[in-house]
């Protein structure tokens, strides 16, 4: 059976984040409930071998609180986990990497933009080639990750470029894959090949295009960036000087928001994903949820099953 797991919904930092004291912070700090680790998800379609869609820095503490990711019962070394697959390079994606260093064998599934940032910082050799391949993926090609031995998985992945940045500790330097052409943000149709379930999963998006709205369209699940409310959130907040679009995030609200350009496309369920600290629609009392709520969207929480 197709299975999805929301290992964590927040943005880089997390919430609450470890040096802020804005509103929802401050809330997270005394109410377990409002807090979540940073955006990453599991699936599979067997319910034994697992899929990590990104690999956040809060990857150890997602793995302890989720049961389906423990390893096999009696056995003295183990992971169900059988690959990552990379939707871009930033430290909220790929950090989790190295807490995967203990010699278990998976697969990292990245474009060569990605792959190349790998390549280029000599930590992660930590992972080493004997047990942790990396294999390349390609824009509009759909891929089937294996398992350990081999055998297929059962979960097609469909990568597609969408508008984005490349990782923001790139900014102003030179991309180890070269500064030319897409690859450095994918959204991924994720489908179960048996029941022909599937999904989409854009935890980070700068705007909807109407090819992506026409590929969104009737989809029965959409895992979509939720990173601020308004575009000069942290600039508003007093917490940042960058925008949402600077640093490559479609804001929720507004004429061109997340929220009105998915609107009408016949999505079935649509939840937020990559939702930073300071969005005011983490909080379950504000007008900002119940505008995102009336639209249709939820915020889920962390170790949320979702069902197809
Ligand atoms: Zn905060």
């Amino acid at each position: 059976m197709f299975r999805v797991v929301v290992l964590g919904a927040a943005a880089g930092g997390g919430v609450p984040q470890w040096n802020c004291g804005c509103r929802v912070c401050l809330t997270a700090r005394s109410d377990p409930e409002l807090r979540r680790t940073q955006a990453s998800i599991a699936v599979s379609a067997d319910g034994d071998h697992w899929f990590l869609i990104n690999a956040s820095p809060d990857l150890r503490q997602q793995l302890i609180a989720t049961p389906q990711l423990h390893p096999g019962h009696g056995k003295l070394r183990h992971s169900p986990i059988s690959g990552v697959i990379l939707t871009n390079g930033e430290i909220d994606a790929v950090a989790g990497l190295l807490s995967m260093r203990e010699g278990s064998p998976f697969t990292i599934y990245a474009h060569e933009k990605v792959l190349a940032i790998l390549k280029a910082n000599s930590i992660f050799d930590v992972l080493s080639a004997n047990n942790v391949r990396r294999q390349p993926i390609e824009l509009d090609k759909a891929f089937e990750p294996a398992l350990p031995d081999g055998a297929p998985s059962g979960i097609e992945i469909l990568p597609f470029a969408v508008p984005g940045k490349s990782a923001w500790y790139l900014e102003g330097r030179a991309h180890p894959a070269g500064n030319d052409g897409a690859g450095d943000t994918l959204g991924l149709r994720i489908r179960d090949k048996e029941s022909e379930k599937y999904f989409y999963f854009l935890a980070a998006c700068a705007g909807v295009t109407d090819d992506l709205k026409s590929r969104l369209a009737g989809a029965p699940l959409v895992l979509f960036d939720g990173t601020v409310w308004r575009d000069d959130e942290l600039i508003a907040a007093g917490l940042g000087s960058k925008t949402g679009q600077g640093m490559g995030h479609i804001a929720m609200s507004g004429d061109f928001g997340a929220i009105a350009a998915l609107a009408g496309l016949d999505i079935g369920q649509k939840m937020f994903l990559h939702v930073n600290n300071s969005n005011p629609a983490l909080l379950p009392a504000s007008p900002e949820r119940k505008l995102a709520e009336q639209a249709g969207w939820q915020i889920p929480a962390d170790g949320t099953e979702i069902t197809l």
